[in-house]
Formats: structure tokens, C-alpha cells, sequence
């Protein structure tokens, strides 16, 4: 393989551009050309692709965002589309593609490499939510700025002795919501992957504000309920007031964490190591702190792993 190229899709996530500064340094590195392909799988098909040297990346290791910028493609998810997308492959001599993204992306990358351009993906969504690895980029970033606002929204809490709903990101997976509670000492965490009981949330809370408790916080995911709707059911149910804040796009912005950099460096590092072999049709992730690859199909065939022990134990600590 002489010449890969790199792109970003879907939704943005902190560390993005750490990633594309990684596979464009690791290909050079490797005595690759390495082009940059400009909005996505949309500008892949319009033929936005430009070579990219290792001063095209400097200064953008700390940027949340993508510098190749993001957009999503109603047209690649047409044959024709993706045709259009394998004759601009061609026709710039690019023989592999790295593709940094969420879980849609890496739909769009499995059927390129069906078509005969071996992709590799790496994962970058806030969500957390990708199969097969332990992390993706942009979540750490995610969750510590959670874990800002909770913060910040106790002091307000505790001073005027309110409960607070706080809806977090994280599509149907509940692991920004999960981690920040835990993190954020919340006494009620609502994730999609576990039921909850309405009437058992109010005793939580009645039963703490029995003990003396004069405020509390309740995280939820947004794959559960809205904040809004969460409080007028504990409105009309119980009679219980609360303040709702509904974090939103937020979460997705900011400098990237060092976890964060340090992740998408690697991950972006592996994807050229295992393209360079010819090698397409895979993911990059974490396990048990050894970056790993795997076949992408598990990705979506898979049932994702949730960590019930670690709901269990913010159950256990917020008693
Ligand atoms: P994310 O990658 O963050 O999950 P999306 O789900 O919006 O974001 O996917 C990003 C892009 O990937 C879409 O706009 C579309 O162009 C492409 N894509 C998603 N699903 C498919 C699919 N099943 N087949 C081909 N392309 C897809």
C-alpha cells in the first residue's frame, strides 16, 4: 500500500482531531502518502480529498472538532452514492481508508470494504456506545465536563435545597450517564440499560429527604426519558418539585482530555499499522488497556457489554 487517506463522520467528538493527527504522522512515518478527505463520506463522494504533510496537522492535537470537518450522507448510503465515493478512491490512488467515527460510520466503512477499498475504523463518539471496545474517543472528555456541570449545579442544589434532574447525552447507551453519576456522587442514575421504577425513585427520595437530606441529584440518559418528562411525572406522581438541566451539545465541544489524546493517538497509530498490511474490514478499540483490532462485523453483531457491576455499585454508594 502506498497511499491511504483519513476521514472524520458523524457526529464530532474531542479527539478527533488527535486521532487524524496520528494516522497522518504514523503514515508518513511509514512511508506513506496519507490524504486528508474533507467533510465526511458526503465530501468523499463530491472528490474534497487533499494530501496531507505533517505540518497539515500541527496545532490541532488540542482541538476539540475535527479540522477534516464532519457531515452526514443521505447519498452514501445509496449504492450509487458509494460507487461515486470507490471512482474518487480511484482516481487519487487511494488504496485505504481510515475512518474515524461512531457506529454509522463504520456501517459506511464495512460496505466500502465490500465494494473493495479496505477501511479501518476508529472509534470517536462521546456515547461510548461502540462494541467491542472499552472506550472511544471523545468520551472521557464528555464525561469530565459532566462531571464539571454536576458539580457546579450541587453547589446550587445544596444552597437552595432542591433536587436537580440533569439529562446527559449518550443516544441508547447509558455509560456517560452511568460514570458521570457515579463520578459526580449522584444519588439516582437513569440508563437505559437497566429498568427503573418510578415509585421506587420517589421512596429514594422521600426516604433521603427523611434522613435529613436537603437536596439531591438525579442523573439522567437521554435514551431513558427527558429531563422535563422525568420531572413532571415526579411533579404529578408525588408532588415533588424539582430544577431540570439539560446539558445538550455541551458535552460534545472542548479541548480534549489527556486520556483523550492519548487514546486517539494510539488508536490512529494501530489503524495505519494494520491498513499498511492490506489488512481493511476492521476496528480499532481498547481492552483491558491493550489497543486491539477486530473484525468490524462484530461491531454490529455483537451484543454490547454492559458494566452491571459498576451500576451496582453506584447503587450501593448512594444509599
Ligand atoms: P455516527 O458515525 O456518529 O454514528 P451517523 O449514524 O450519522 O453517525 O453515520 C454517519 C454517516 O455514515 C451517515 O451520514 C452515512 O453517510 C453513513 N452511514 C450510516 N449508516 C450507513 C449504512 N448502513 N450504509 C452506508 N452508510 C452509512
Amino acid at each position: 500500500m502506498k497511499k491511504i487517506a483519513v476521514l472524520t463522520s458523524g457526529g464530532d467528538a474531542p479527539g478527533m482531531n488527535a486521532a487524524v493527527r496520528a494516522v497522518v504522522r504514523k503514515a508518513i512515518y511509514e512511508g506513506l502518502e496519507v490524504a486528508g478527505v474533507f467533510n465526511g463520506y458526503q465530501g468523499l463522494i463530491e472528490g474534497k480529498i487533499e494530501l496531507l504533510q505533517l505540518g497539515s496537522v500541527g496545532d490541532i492535537i488540542q482541538r476539540g472538532g475535527t479540522m477534516l470537518r464532519s457531515a452526514r450522507s443521505e447519498e452514501f448510503r445509496t449504492i450509487e452514492g458509494r460507487e461515486k465515493a470507490m471512482k474518487q478512491l480511484k482516481l487519487n490512488g487511494i488504496e485505504g481508508l481510515v475512518v474515524i467515527g461512531g457506529d454509522g460510520s463504520f456501517r459506511g466503512a464495512l460496505e466500502l470494504t465490500e465494494l473493495g477499498c479496505p477501511c479501518v475504523c476508529v472509534p470517536a463518539t462521546i456515547d461510548n456506545d461502540i462494541n467491542g471496545t472499552q472506550f472511544t474517543i471523545g468520551f472521557d472528555t464528555a464525561l469530565n465536563t459532566v462531571i464539571d456541570a454536576i458539580d457546579k449545579i450541587r453547589d446550587t442544589a445544596t444552597s437552595h435545597e432542591r433536587t436537580f434532574i440533569i439529562e446527559v447525552m449518550g443516544r441508547n447507551a447509558g455509560d456517560l450517564a452511568l460514570w458521570s453519576g457515579l463520578a459526580g456522587g449522584a444519588e439516582t442514575i437513569l440508563i437505559p440499560e437497566e429498568k427503573y421504577e418510578l415509585p421506587a425513585i420517589i421512596e429514594r427520595l422521600k426516604s433521603g429527604t427523611g434522613r435529613g437530606k436537603r437536596h439531591s441529584i438525579i442523573v439522567v440518559a437521554e435514551g431513558v426519558m427527558s429531563a422535563a418528562e422525568l420531572a413532571e411525572r415526579l411533579k404529578v406522581e408525588a408532588g415533588i418539585e424539582t430544577r431540570i438541566s439539560v446539558l445538550g451539545h455541551i458535552q460534545r465541544g472542548g479541548s480534549p482530555s489527556a486520556r483523550d489524546r492519548v487514546i486517539a493517538s494510539q488508536y490512529g497509530a494501530k489503524a495505519v499499522e494494520v491498513l499498511k498490511e492490506g489488512r481493511g474490514g476492521l476496528a480499532i478499540g481498547m481492552r483491558n488497556h491493550v489497543v486491539v483490532n477486530y473484525d468490524l462485523k462484530d461491531v454490529f453483531e455483537k451484543p454490547n457489554v454492559f458494566d452491571v457491576e459498576m451500576y451496582k455499585l453506584s447503587r450501593e454508594l448512594s444509599i
